[in-house]
């Protein structure tokens, strides 16, 4: 579980004073898969490198499992429970062979090298990438990429995975294998941290967070969140096709209030 507690992060800058995060609560619970959605600047990446102490509250609180991120004497135990992935994929590899690179944590942690060999093939295998092992991860896609850096996570085994907008940087087929990747990982019981500017990803999580100036704004299932078509557009979010189209067709139609995907919609237009 990871429980954030009147959360502030502030930046020194040259400029003077840069408020990231401004008092920010949440709680996720083991096993849930949420979505964090933002505008640009509003505190999301500085919020994920709290989740594994990458950032230290400058006030407030985040614990992981009733462990304290801010106590040097937990790092380890943090960092063993949250794995992260990034939005760029070529700033994550760090090997020149996908093996070696999908190994590399695991060879930090002093695990013997046939226990290695062996995580390394099954997380190499649960991303579907198996048959390039021994590519030079440069000759990959940038989907193929990131999951690579996927699979260096399930390799560390670690319970909860934090992916810092993962499919930014991905044309529409790697968007694809990644998202149906981390609802596999979720239905394995890993608990999901999904940060996302696109809505139609965020509204397959089971709830979602929405952040504005360093705070939570809201939180709701997506179906409470996208559903609220005109507020979501106004807070400057896009909303899923589907509820957007059923928002202009209700001028028209009496459909009910809550549609958020194709199906829904072909099911109320019947
Ligand atoms: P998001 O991921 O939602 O776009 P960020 O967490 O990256 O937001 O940034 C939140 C705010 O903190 C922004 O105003 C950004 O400019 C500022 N910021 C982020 N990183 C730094 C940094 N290293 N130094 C100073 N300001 C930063
Ligand atoms: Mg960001």
């Amino acid at each position: 579980m990871i429980r954030v507690e009147n959360l502030r992060h502030v930046y020194k800058t040259a400029n003077g004073d840069k408020i990231a995060l401004d008092g920010l609560n949440l709680t996720i619970d083991d096993g849930e898969f949420v979505a964090i959605i933002g505008t640009n600047g509003s505190g999301k990446s500085t919020l994920a490198k709290h989740f594994n102490a990458l950032l230290l509250p400058t006030s407030g609180k985040v614990f992981v499992d009733e462990t304290d991120t801010s106590d040097e004497k937990n790092l380890w135990n943090v960092r063993k429970n949250v794995g992260m992935v990034f939005q760029n994929p070529d700033s994550e590899i760090v090997a020149a062979i996908v093996e070696d690179d999908v190994a590399f944590g695991l060879e930090n942690l002093g695990i013997p090298p046939e226990k290695i060999r062996e995580r390394v093939d099954l997380s190499l295998d649960a991303v579907n990438m198996t048959n390039y092992k021994n590519f030079a991860p440069s000759k990959l896609s940038g989907g193929q990429k990131q999951r690579i850096a996927i699979a260096g996570v399930i390799a560390m085994q670690t319970k909860i995975i934090v992916l810092d907008e993962p499919t930014a940087m991905l044309d529409p087929q790697g968007r694809r294998e990644i998202m149906s990747l981390v609802k596999k990982l979720h239905a394995q019981g890993k608990t999901i941290i999904y940060i996302t500017h696109f809505m139609e990803e965020a509204s397959q999580a089971q709830k979602i967070f929405v952040m504005e100036r360093g705070k939570i704004l809201r939180s709701g299932t997506p179906h409470e969140i996208f559903t609220n078509v005109a507020e979501m557009k106004r807070l400057g979010f896009d909303v899923p096709v589907a509820a957007e189209l059923a928002e202009r067709l209700r001028k028209k139609f009496k459909l009910p209030k809550k549609i958020l995907t194709a199906d829904e919609l072909a099911e109320a237009l019947k």
